[in-house]
């Protein structure tokens, strides 16, 4: 994907060409031309993972006693599927080792 566009560098100001990647830098003074945007995409990631509002099982007050028990269901559905999906790729990880110990 190459976006040609013509972008005001944040630092000098001055008009340079942006082709559409967060790594992209000034040809003017050398500067990261999305050094905001790439900055705010970890902090996005980061409040995703830490703010649990943004979750959709989250319980609010507002909701009623079948919504919340529905929701607290399955996220604890779900975080028993996260920890079965990790023990699965433990036993494979050792089923593997396990395979490669006794070729050899
Ligand atoms: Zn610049």
């Amino acid at each position: 994907m190459s976006v040609k566009k013509e972008i005001k560098c944040p630092s000098c100001k001055k008009w340079t060409l942006w082709r559409g990647e967060t790594y992209d830098r000034c040809l003017y003074c050398n500067e990261f031309l999305q050094n905001d945007v790439f900055i705010k995409q970890v902090e996005n990631k980061l409040r995703e993972e830490v703010k649990e509002e943004s979750d959709i099982f989250f319980v609010k007050p507002t909701d009623g006693k079948f919504v919340g028990a529905a929701k607290r269901f399955l996220r604890k559905f779900r975080r028993f599927f996260v920890f079965a999906q990790a023990a699965l790729i433990g036993f494979m990880t050792f089923l593997l080792w396990l395979i490669g110990m006794l070729s050899t």
